[in-house]
């Protein structure tokens, strides 16, 4: 199909003065044209794009998405692992239906806070595989280890070659990375397997790292080392080969590790601020020449999966830690969320950006809100005084996904039935369990 969005205010993400009132044009889910003129282009469909901002589709570089199961639920504790303590009992009940309806709900929300892309890790996911292409989103699976060799190479006899296959079959919506939890929940067997398969299936490890001072405690005890030092002697944090969720606490030596072999850090700060972790100290880590992706984090410790929320956040935070409006920019917060997230899970030649031959990742804002007037500047506009609920529109790869708020690929409120049948019912498990 061939589709133009006429008359918008084009923000490409390439750079901060590149922005144009203009048209988009896409053919066979890719973008052919971005004109300031009156493009020579016949269309299919026209978009009438003259109250929005067209902005790249945003990335959420770090999810879990079916944890959308245990938003709101015994989220008041202590600590992370209190709070990990509350949830891995019901995580042990789940079967593959919660998966799959967890995922589509997580996508939902997603979609209509204009995401186009994420990188998720949990449990059975080939569940979220069929989610996300149901919903034709773009999603980085990572095959997920805890545990020993065993527990390991059992999980990826079973998954990888799903995981493959949906890779082959997607079209490139689908593609999957390793995701090995954390250094206090696998052994060093279970890293090395996951850097073994890095290197073999050329993917990427997605980890989580020093989330807490507890667990660089641990490493040192158990390691002599950080966890980053740790990785690095393992030779998990290889350029393009790796990225790290949290990055909260971080030594002078870590930072130097991380800058040296190029590794991507994906911010979450809803999720650090919620568990009492630490506010990470991006704005040095960029000044350390760190590329900073976002992320959510799952909705059980965020409690939402809303990019525009991160980016204001992420803003604020920023300015409050170093007593310097200055030291990140609008515009700077808003490449973490599309272009930096699109450099983290190894998509940038196809995404993070409005280019020509890119493909038709777009979302259109809704300009009129109170809240957005005056527009005055756009990158200001859109950190902080955007909300989700003025995304209007949503393209993955030329497919409208939203389009006047009304979602094209999925039936919501069928789904949301389902989904808080299904919650039901996994609780109703764990009373069972509790009788036996
Ligand atoms: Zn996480």
């Amino acid at each position: 199909m061939r589709i133009i969005i006429k008359d918008a205010l084009v923000v490409p993400m390439t750079t901060q003065d590149d922005h144009f009132l203009g048209s988009i044009s896409i053919e066979n889910g890719k973008i052919v044209a971005l004109n300031k003129e009156k493009p020579n282009f016949k269309a299919d469909k026209v978009i009438d794009g003259s109250s929005f901002i067209a902005l790249p589709g945003l990335i959420n570089a770090h999810t879990h998405a079916s944890m959308v199961l245990f938003r709101n639920y015994k989220d008041s504790v202590a600590d992370l692992q209190s709070w990990l303590d509350a949830i891995w009992p019901l995580e042990d009940l789940l079967v593959e239906k919660d998966i799959y309806l967890a995922s589509l709900l997580a996508i939902t929300e997603m979609i209509k806070s204009g995401t186009t892309c994420f990188a998720d890790f949990y449990f059975m996911q080939n569940e979220t595989a069929k989610a996300a292409a149901k919903a034709k989103i773009k999603v980085n699976l990572g095959l997920t280890l805890f545990g020993d060799a065993k527990e390991s190479e059992k999980r990826i006899k079973e998954q990888l070659p799903q995981l493959k296959k949906w890779q082959v079959n997607s079209k490139g919506l689908i593609k999957y990375d390793i995701a090995p939890h954390s250094v206090y929940t696998c052994t060093t067997e279970t890293l090395k397997i996951a850097k073994e398969v890095a290197q073999k299936e050329n993917c990427k490890v997605h980890i989580h790292v020093s989330e807490t001072v507890d667990e660089v405690e641990r490493s040192y005890k158990n390691f002599n080392k950080s966890p980053v030092a740790y990785l690095n002697d393992l030779g998990i944090l290889v350029k393009d080969k790796a990225y790290i969720a949290h990055a909260v606490h971080l030594d002078d030596n870590d930072i130097t590790i991380i800058k040296e072999n190029k590794i991507p850090v994906v911010h979450n700060p809803s999720s650090n601020s919620k568990l009492g972790c630490g506010i990470a100290p991006i704005a040095h880590y960029k000044d350390s020449l760190i590329s900073i992706a976002l992320g959510t984090d799952g909705a059980a410790s965020n409690n939402n999966l809303d990019l525009f929320n991160e980016m204001r956040l992420a803003a604020m935070l920023s300015g409050a830690l170093t007593k310097n409006p200055m030291a990140l920019s609008p515009f700077e917060i808003l490449q973490m969320a599309t272009i930096n997230g699109a450099k983290a899970l190894g998509r940038d030649n196809e995404c993070g950006t409005l280019e020509v031959g890119k493909d038709a990742d777009i979302i259109l804002i809704d300009t009129q809100a109170i809240h957005l007037t005056p527009l005055n500047n756009i990158y200001s506009a859109l950190v902080y005084a955007t909300k989700s609920s003025d995304v209007d529109t949503v393209l993955c790869k030329g497919e409208i996904l939203l389009e006047n708020k009304i979602l094209k690929t999925i039936d919501f409120d069928k789904l949301k039935r389902q989904f808080l049948a299904t919650w039901e019912d996994i609780k109703m498990r764990q009373k069972t369990e509790g009788f036996k």
